[in-house]
């Protein structure tokens, strides 16, 4: 008899152990599960509202998922607006560059290219004329005594010469190969390519008349000037590089200003 109730007693004990451990796996997982659930479905907003609305799901659960939720707002909104920051930045910059290249190239006072934007392209230029033996001409022009207009009738004045010349060069460098460019203070550069050698000169003939027949009003005064010209031109010999052929084409400028001014002097190679 005692030994039938000891073993009464085991599997009652064993019983109730494995009814212990049964519920207590059937809890836990009651409480794990909807974490897992929460974790595994976050990104999935219509999720939340399902989590919230199931009655089984404790308030503390729905406190936790509601704060998440909350988080995960903040943190989508907040990236959001960053990609937006960095969009329109980015945009800014890009027009920022835009901007400095053509200030970098461009001469502000005239709107023709500066310095270095007209180095730019006439080398390329250049480049194509020599390969391809096509005539072209390199001009140098500067206002001839330039500082008395200065002195004068004043800075401001001096600066509407300047555009004064440099709108009628343009009146007479329209093509497409004309490259045009303001070399410094009152001098300018102008590449022309192709066509006649005598043409190129004849076109910078019109542009030395007509700065000459220039009437520039300054209060009750008539102010007048001219230009002098110095032109390299290429027919034959293509053998110069860029640097010499621009030595060569100031020569011809400085032989123009030392022969008395508003003059053209022209090298043919
Ligand atoms: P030359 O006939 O030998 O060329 O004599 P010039 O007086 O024209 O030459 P010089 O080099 O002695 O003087 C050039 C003057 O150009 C001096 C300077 O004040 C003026 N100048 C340079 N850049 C500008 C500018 O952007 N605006 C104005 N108004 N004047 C300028
Ligand atoms: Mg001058
Ligand atoms: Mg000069």
């Amino acid at each position: 008899v005692l030994v039938e109730y000891f073993f009464i007693l085991v599997l009652a004990t064993i019983f109730v152990l494995a009814a212990f451990a049964f519920i207590a796996k059937s809890l836990s997982r009651k409480i794990t599960k909807p974490l897992v659930d929460i974790a595994e479905n976050f990104p999935n907003p219509e999720f939340h509202t399902e989590i919230i609305r199931e009655s089984q799901v404790s308030s503390e659960m729905v406190k936790l998922t509601q704060k998440l939720i909350d988080s995960h707002e903040v943190m989508s909104n907040f990236h959001q607006q960053l990609s937006e920051q960095v969009h329109n930045k980015t945009k800014q910059l890009k027009q920022l560059n835009r901007e400095l290249y053509s200030i970098a190239q461009k001469d502000s006072l005239t709107q023709l290219l500066n310095r270095a934007g007209f180095n730019r392209l006439a080398i390329t230029s250049y480049r194509n004329c020599v390969r391809n033996r096509i005539n072209m001409s390199l001009i140098f022009i500067d206002i001839d005594h330039f500082k008395l207009v200065n002195d004068t009738h004043g800075h401001p004045f001096g600066d509407k010469c300047i555009i004064a010349v440099a709108k009628t060069i343009q009146k007479h460098c329209k093509r497409d190969t004309d490259i045009i460019g303001r070399y410094g203070g009152e001098e300018f550069i102008i590449m022309i390519v192709g066509g006649e050698i005598k043409e190129h000169n004849e076109r910078i003939t019109l542009i030395k008349d007509e700065v000459e027949a220039l009437s520039l009003l300054q209060g009750n005064n008539i102010v007048k000037m001219t230009i002098s010209a110095g032109i390299c031109s290429l027919e034959n010999n293509f053998s110069i590089d860029y640097e010499d052929l621009l030595q060569l084409s100031d020569n011809q400028l400085y032989i123009s200003k030392r022969e008395g001014r508003n003059k053209i002097s022209t090298e043919v190679r």
